[in-house]
Formats: C-alpha cells, sequence, structure tokens
C-alpha cells in the first residue's frame, strides 16, 4: 500500500519542474526547502533571513519583495557589510578570472612554427605538409595580430584554403591548433549559408557563432578563428539560368568579412530582428580558414597537365597522372577557377594547401598513436575495471582494412571499433574474474572471439 503512495508521490515529483529560489536563483536541491509565496514565487530560508536581517538593520529603505528580479538587486537595498564575501563576486567576473589565469597569447608566448607543429604531432597523425604550412601560417597570422603596428609595411593577412577528401583531419587540425593556441574556434558549414534575404543563414551567421563562442566578448571574438567547411559547395553552378543564391552569392558575402571590415551582427542570435541587440565586430585580425573535398578538382588538374604537355602523348600522360594518389598537389588557382571558385575569393585565401588521402599505415597510427587515440580511450574506460585490453597487429589491420572500405576517412573507425566492442562492454563487467582481454584480426571481421585471461593465471 505504501509502496503504490511512494509511486504515485515519485511520479508526480518526476512530473514537475524544480522550484528556484526567486532571489538567489538557486534550484531546491540546492537552496535546501523553499517557502513558497503567492503568485508562485518561492524563496530560500537564506534569501527570507537576509531579507528579514536588512529589514531590522540600519539604513533601510522600502523593500518590495515583488519588485526584486533577483539577489544583486537586493544587495543594493543591504548595507554593503551585510553581505558575505562569497557572493559579491558576480559569476561573470570569476569566470573572467578563470580565463586570465589560462595564459593568453601574447608576443612572448606565442610558439614558433616547429613548435606548434610538434604540438599538432601528439594529435594529428601524418599531414605533415599541412601541419607545417598551417603551423608557419598561424605564427605569422598572430605576430601580425599582437603587433598591430606595422608601419608602412602591412603585413597581408594569412587565410588559408584546405583541400583534402573528407575524414582526412581538415576539421580536427583547425580544432587542435585552436586549442592550443587557446582562441576562439566557430566552425560552420558553407552549404547552410545563402545570399541575405533568402531562406538560410546569412554569411554573418559566422561571426554570430565566433562570438557565442568566444562569451560575447567582441575583443576575443576578434582574434579568433573561423573555420568553414564544406566550401567546395559554393562553387558557381554551371548551366544554371536561375540565380545561384547558395554558391556564387555567397562566395561575394564572404569576400567583405574575410578581407577585414567591420560587420554589424546580431548578439545571440542567427538573425537580424527588432528585438536582438547588434554588435559591430571587425574581422581584419579574424582567421579565416576554408575547407573543403572539392571531389571533380583531380580530373581539372589532370586536363590542365595533360594539355600542357606535348601534343602527340597526351593519353600516355593522362594515365600517368592517373596513377599519381597526391596529385591535388599540383592544384593552382586556375584549375579552382574552373572548379567554379570566383578570383576574388581566391585571392582572399593566399594560403592553399592539400592534405593527404588516408593510407592503411596512417589509419593504423591514428587508432594507436594520438594522445586521445580511441583506442586509448577503450583501453582506460576497461582499466577502470581492472581489465586490461590488448589489440593485436591483425585486429589493426582488419579494422583498418574495413575503415577504407567505407571511403569516409577516419571517422568511419569509430562505428567500426564502437560495433565490435559492444559486447566485449556489455560482457566484461559481468565476470570478476577476466583480467585480460585481447582482440584478434578474426573478432574484428566477425570470424572468431577474442582471446579472454582470467585473474591470476
Ligand atoms: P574532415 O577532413 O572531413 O574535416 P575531420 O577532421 O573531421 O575530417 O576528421 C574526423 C575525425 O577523424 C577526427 O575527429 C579525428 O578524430 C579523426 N582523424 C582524421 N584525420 C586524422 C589524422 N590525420 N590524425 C588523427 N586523427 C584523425
Amino acid at each position: 500500500m505504501s509502496d503504490t503512495i511512494d509511486k504515485d508521490n515519485k511520479e508526480k515529483d518526476d512530473d514537475e519542474y524544480e522550484k528556484y529560489c526567486y532571489l538567489c536563483r538557486r534550484p531546491e536541491s540546492i537552496a535546501g526547502k523553499l517557502v513558497s509565496l503567492p503568485n508562485n514565487i518561492h524563496i530560500c530560508s537564506d534569501c527570507m533571513q537576509k531579507t528579514f536581517d536588512s529589514l531590522n538593520g540600519k539604513n533601510m529603505q522600502f523593500l518590495d519583495l515583488g519588485s526584486i528580479p533577483n539577489l544583486n538587486n537586493l544587495y543594493q537595498f543591504m548595507p554593503q557589510d551585510d553581505i558575505p564575501e562569497s557572493q559579491k563576486v558576480k559569476k561573470k567576473k570569476a569566470k573572467k578570472e578563470e580565463k586570465e589565469k589560462t595564459e593568453e597569447l601574447s608576443l612572448k608566448n606565442i610558439p614558433a612554427p616547429h613548435k606548434i607543429k610538434a604540438m599538432l604531432d601528439e594529435y594529428v597523425v601524418g599531414q605533415d605538409y599541412a601541419k607545417k604550412v598551417i603551423s608557419v601560417a598561424v605564427y605569422n597570422h598572430y605576430k601580425r595580430v599582437l603587433t598591430d603596428t606595422m608601419d608602412d609595411i602591412e603585413i597581408e593577412k594569412s587565410n588559408m584554403l584546405m583541400i583534402g577528401p573528407t575524414g582526412c583531419g581538415k576539421t580536427y587540425l583547425v580544432k587542435t591548433i585552436a586549442k592550443l593556441l587557446n582562441v576562439p574556434l566557430a566552425i560552420t558549414d558553407a552549404t547552410s549559408l545563402t545570399e541575405a534575404g533568402y531562406i538560410g543563414d546569412d554569411v554573418e551567421s559566422i561571426l554570430s557563432k565566433l562570438l557565442a563562442v568566444a562569451g560575447n566578448d567582441v575583443e576575443e571574438a576578434e582574434r579568433g578563428i573561423v573555420f568553414i567547411d564544406e566550401i567546395d559547395k559554393l562553387a558557381k553552378k554551371k548551366e544554371t539560368h536561375s540565380r545561384d543564391v547558395s554558391g556564387e552569392a555567397v562566395q561575394q558575402g564572404l569576400l567583405k568579412i574575410l578581407e577585414g571590415a567591420d560587420v554589424e551582427i546580431p548578439v545571440g542570435s542567427g538573425s537580424k530582428n527588432a528585438m536582438t541587440p547588434l554588435t559591430t565586430i571587425n574581422t581584419r585580425n579574424i582567421l579565416f580558414i576554408c575547407g573543403g573535398a572539392f571531389p571533380d578538382l583531380e580530373e581539372i588538374i589532370k586536363q590542365r597537365l595533360t594539355k600542357q604537355s606535348s601534343i602527340g602523348f597526351g593519353a600516355d600522360l593522362y594515365d600517368k597522372f592517373d596513377d599519381n594518389p597526391n596529385i591535388l598537389k599540383e592544384v593552382t588557382n586556375d584549375d579552382l577557377r574552373d572548379f567554379g571558385m570566383i578570383p576574388e575569393f581566391i585571392g582572399r585565401l593566399p594560403v592553399v594547401f592539400t592534405l593527404d588521402s588516408l593510407d592503411k599505415d596512417m589509419y593504423i597510427k591514428i587508432l594507436k598513436e594520438p594522445k586521445n587515440a580511441i583506442l586509448k580511450q577503450y583501453k582506460k574506460l576497461l582499466a577502470l575495471d581492472e581489465v586490461d585490453l590488448e589489440f593485436d597487429d591483425s585486429a589493426y589491420e582488419a579494422i583498418a582494412e574495413q575503415a577504407m572500405k567505407k571511403k569516409t576517412g577516419a571517422r568511419a573507425l569509430r562505428a567500426i571499433i564502437e560495433k565490435f566492442m559492444l559486447d566485449i562492454m556489455y560482457q566484461i563487467p559481468r565476470d570478476d574474474n577476466i583480467g585480460r582481454v585481447i582482440i584478434t584480426g578474426d573478432y574484428v571481421r566477425g570470424t572468431g572471439a577474442p582471446i579472454i585471461e582470467m585473474r591470476g593465471v
């Protein structure tokens, strides 16, 4: 009987939202039992006590509880000595102090390119050329931003264009750089952008995103990084008679912000309307990195290279270029223009570089080496159950082979691993005697079982 009553009560409680103290905004679970007042107002006992104390105290003015939106306002009416020290600190302030503790980027502490690359090496496998280019470009960019006074010689901005197949580490590289340098990073997808006035996001929404990531701190946002993925989707549409609102027009729209301009953007929302306040962001020091897979670019490069070569051997050469897996490295601005990027746009991305497509060795390294490699994460999870998880060489090979077949780059790894690890993660905690699990290639392929060793054997 009492069980059913408990159950009913519990269900009722679950349905309800947690009550908050009207003054200090703490939920009931933290502030303790709340006193309920009319109009659905609840007050915690601490605030109630403070209110009574101040009513009895000195300097008291007329106090209307209903007109006080929060505790800070209440404190205006209170003698300053009565405010506990811990509560004088506003939440926002505390955040800022914390930020200051993590070192701000300055001319003195900006790492040299070789150091940036060494840091990238810990996370990103292969892509040596890309890492080198990005390290130098980022170093130069922040040197330019931090000196600011460049007399007559204005150092140009080093916006970048990264070309590489999907899942080869473009986004990951940018994310890692932003984390290492402790600057805000906004990642957007070019496919969601449209010309102003059409359904979709305006180009300015990118900056709103950056501002949000920077905690609405304009100064912080103005030295951040913006990564625009899938930039190849903005290529001019061929043979179209309608207005190209999501391709060429977006490239045009981006020109201004890529170079450096004062842009008015809504705060805390993607769209301009009467309800959102506007702020101005200067994009002069924001580093823009664009990335894309540019699927048919190889074909364009091959055709150009073949055309350039002597007449008569065309067909042979074409085949020769066919075998070259890294033909993308030969890319020129003309190729990009033929692809559909407008010259003004390419001109504003002076640093163009390519990433290699991943081969089997790289897949295996991605599994094993990065600081937060996915297999290391699983090992750690099982280590918490005091179980030793190991992979033999055939397992690495089998995972890499399956990933290569999926053609989605390193992104495929996680799905493959999660599939075969499910049973392990389910079964192991059932048996305390299991001390070690060795994953084999056969198990990954689904043709065998993992090797399980018991404790103390
Ligand atoms: P894209 O090139 O399409 O932007 P991502 O950078 O998002 O691909 O890669 C997807 C995931 O694959 C990353 O989160 C990362 O974990 C992994 N990855 C891809 N390339 C590498 C690499 N070279 N080294 C380490 N991890 C990688």
